[in-house]
């Protein structure tokens, strides 16, 4: 989900200094809006390869609800999943593709477009486990779905604020984004746009740049592209525009919501209970699940399992940051439009979807060979990390009153519990050996000097592993 509140951004150069079809039997009409294993992982992500390979390239494509509809009378309801894929990032007409929907002229805004606090203190989360893991001598940040650029734009300012801790270590850019048109405002944001555009599809790296700080930049289409090596991974209101299966309980057991054309008007589009189990419903509903309704990402399950395997075997840690729940949850998908909440099976394509991210899933599919944090609010994330403080030193800075007066207003909408502070979440995927005590004299860690404790973790101190 997204900020309705609208704010206005800051200048981050005025303040820079930095210490079934229709009637088909057997399905029932969901009335109102709704209220795992690792193999199961492996299938999904077979499924989803194949999803992600279905184009529609080279038609005209009608709009993105008679593309729906057709889809739908040809093959009967589809599921919520394929739906919000086709709807975001279909790759002719995604609201993703086509769009760039952020900030107070769009239809939602997000921490790093209110604040250029919270990518700074980002920067300092990244440094401080670069550090911790011994300063490799390369360091590769990893952002999944970077938006508008913005927070890989103030983590890189505070890069070369931090060059000398940084101690000459081979620092490189690399931004995993689907839409065209968003990689094309990043490249405006981090390059002044001198890049340089791969004309051919089959080239995983499709754009290239220079940072101003003077980084390498690349830009890929799938976390796999990404070469391998120590990486902070940064995902920051990814994991919930991915798509999501919805279940319902029922009493014949467990039953997948779909996609389906209203009979009553075929223009409008409706939800129905699939009558029969379906491969999703039999794979990723846990036993012992105790909900009436479930929502699962096991795209998500697959990209965390990803980010899992890097880490064990190249060293690093993730942040991901969403809105999110602890397997808790029901009903969350919604669509948001102009800052509003948009019915999410209306005007598809013009409004974006999003779903809270079930943190408890990430962390069972993330594994053993990982050490999980969080989730934690982003108000306790942030003050950890130093807000206040930050604040005081802007402030002090500043003597503009409008600048000042924008710079409180947007930490309390970060900070405050009634507006972004208590519902956004901030989890972490570690490698177990960062957090591991020494042991016994010769077992000591790859990049640890025997005897010496774990470094806390910056903005998690506070929290005891899960
Ligand atoms: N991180 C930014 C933007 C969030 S919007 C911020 O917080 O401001 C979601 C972002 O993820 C967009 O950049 C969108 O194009 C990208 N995205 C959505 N689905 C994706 C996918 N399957 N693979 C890669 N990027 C995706």
């Amino acid at each position: 989900m997204r900020t309705l509140l609208k704010v206005v951004s800051i200048s981050r150069t005025s303040v820079r200094s930095f210490t079934p079809a229709q009637g088909a039997k057997g399905f029932s009409v969901l009335e109102c809006r709704l209220g795992y294993t690792q193999k199961a992982v492996g299938i999904w992500a077979v499924v989803l390869s194949r999803h992600c390979s279905t184009s529609v390239e080279g038609r005209t494509e009608p709009s993105m609800l008679r593309h729906l509809t057709s889809k739908i009378t040809a093959t009967g309801p589809i599921t919520v999943a394929e739906y919000m894929r086709e709807v975001l990032t279909n790759p002719v007409s995604g609201y993703y593709v086509k769009n760039d929907m952020l900030g107070a002229d769009g239809d939602f805004i997000t921490s790093p477009e209110i604040s250029q606090i919270f990518g700074e203190l980002v920067g300092v989360w990244c440094v401080s486990e670069w550090m911790a893991a011994g300063k490799p001598k390369a360091l590769q940040l990893v952002e999944l779905g970077p938006g508008r650029g913005s927070l890989t734009s103030d983590i890189l300012r505070v890069f070369r604020q931090l060059q000398s801790a940084l101690n000459g270590a081979a620092v490189s850019v690399h931004l995993v984004e689907v839409s065209p048109k968003l990689s094309q405002v990043q490249a405006k944001c981090l390059t002044g746009e001198h890049t340089q555009v791969c004309v051919s599809d089959e080239e995983v790296v499709y754009r290239t740049g220079t940072s101003h700080t003077g980084l390498p930049i690349a830009w890929y289409r799938r976390i796999e592209d990404v070469p391998k090596g120590f990486s902070i991974f940064l995902a920051h209101e990814f994991f919930d525009a991915l798509p999501i299966h919805k279940f319902q309980r029922t009493e014949k057991g467990w039953r997948e919501v779909m996609v389906d054309i209203d009979p009553e008007e075929p223009e409008k589009l409706r939800f129905v209970v699939f009558p029969a189990p379906t491969l999703a419903s039999t794979t990723l509903i846990q036993a012992d699940e105790k909900r009436e309704h479930v929502e699962v990402c096991p795209e998500g399950g697959v990209i965390v399992q990803k980010l899992a395997n890097r880490i064990v075997e190249d060293g690093g840690a993730a942040l991901i940051t969403d809105y999110g729940h602890d397997g808790t949850k029901m009903d969350t998908f919604r669509g948001f439009r102009g800052h509003k909440l948009h019915d999410v099976l209306l005007a598809p394509g013009t409004a974006d979807l999003t779903a809270d991210v079930d943190f408890s899933y990430l962390r069972r599919i993330a594994g053993d060979d990982v050490v999980c944090l969080g989730p934690i609010t982003q108000r306790t994330f942030l003050k950890n990390m130093g807000i206040d403080t930050r604040l005081q030193v802007l402030l002090r800075n500043c003597h503009d009153a409008s600048t000042r007066a924008q710079l409180i207003q947007s930490y309390d909408m970060l900070t405050n519990p009634e507006k972004m502070g208590q519902r956004f979440q901030f989890f972490s995927l570690l490698s177990r050996s960062r957090l591991a005590e020494p042991q016994e004299e010769g077992e000591g860690l790859k990049r640890r000097k025997k005897g010496r404790a774990p470094l806390p973790v910056a903005g998690f101190s506070e929290l005891g592993l899960q």
